[in-house]
């Protein structure tokens, strides 16, 4: 499923399909991955960015189908600005997270935010939508963000992930909206879960989630342990302790891993195990 064309939809399974959005890049793999659930009446997760013949495209998959909602994980500009031209398209409403409106201090250009974002209906933890024969159930998931949702599908075993799990990387956690330790209680939620598979916003599905859940709340707890021993060896500052951990990283992600390194050592702060002095930081006396 790598080598899936751009704008073209793909049946996954009878409730679930998919299309890719028209913006590749280091932070998106191939670009945003929208979900279209239901056979007569359709649910939108994700439309993605907005760009014309993207929504020309999402248009023909819908195929003039009633579509029931436009339904938004979290409001990174790759997730949620098309949502605005397909609800005017389609007259379906704006269904999901809650608006954010802050600016971005991260590094990622295509992870600002979207202030734009207007939705038409805010769903909390374990609150649903539906049509006819499904069901879309919303999982608060902060840590990527802090109005991230994931949304489970029951009648398919299936979970849309968003950003929180991706099968080709982890996610980026930027504070000061991105919560290190949010991101791993929201880990930890989704291992209390049985979903048979995961529909990630980027990268192919995930066919044992619980797996790499585990590995994910294992890579991470890795990462803070190898700042702990950093800092034990002599207080440093965050691109000292980047370059250290993160040899061999492709030069562009630099900046995003310098925020994953910041967001790991806000937890240890706040758990009272580092303090930082400007710059430095050091292991907590
Ligand atoms: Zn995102």
């Amino acid at each position: 499923m790598a080598d899936q064309p751009t704008g073209v939809p793909e049946q996954l399974e009878p409730l679930v399909a998919r299309l890719l959005a028209p913006n590749p890049s280091p932070f998106t793999n191939t670009g945003t991955q929208v979900h279209l659930v239901g056979t007569t009446d359709l649910a939108v997760i994700d439309p993605g960015p907005d760009d014309p013949d993207h929504v020309a495209a999402m248009l023909r998959a819908i195929d003039g189908r009633p579509v029931a909602a436009i339904v938004v994980t979290h409001t990174h500009r790759d997730h949620s600005p098309a949502s605005r031209a397909l609800a005017r398209a389609t007259g379906a409403p704006i269904v999901g997270c809650a608006p954010l409106v802050l600016d971005d201090l991260g590094p990622r250009a295509d992870a600002s935010f979207d202030r734009d974002y207007a939705p038409d209906l805010i769903l909390a933890d374990g609150e649903s939508i539906g049509g006819q024969g499904w069901t879309l159930v919303a999982v608060a998931t902060p840590g990527h963000t802090s109005n991230h949702l994931c949304f489970a599908l029951p009648e398919a075993g299936a979970l849309f992930t968003g950003d929180h799990v991706m099968g080709w990387s982890t996610s980026i956690v930027s504070p000061p909206d991105g919560d290190m330790a949010a991101y791993m209680a929201s880990l930890d939620k989704l291992l209390q879960r049985d979903d048979r598979i995961y529909y990630p916003a980027h990268g192919d599905p995930v066919e044992r989630p619980q797996r790499l859940v585990r590995g994910m709340l294992g890579h991470r707890k890795q990462r803070e342990g190898q700042i702990l021993r950093l800092l034990g060896a002599g207080a440093s500052d965050i691109p000292a302790i980047t370059e250290k951990m993160y040899v061999g990283l492709d030069r562009r992600l630099l900046p995003a891993a310098e925020r994953s390194v910041l967001a790991h050592l806000i937890d240890l702060r706040d758990r009272g195990i580092v303090t930082e002095a400007g710059t430095i930081w050091e292991m907590a006396a």
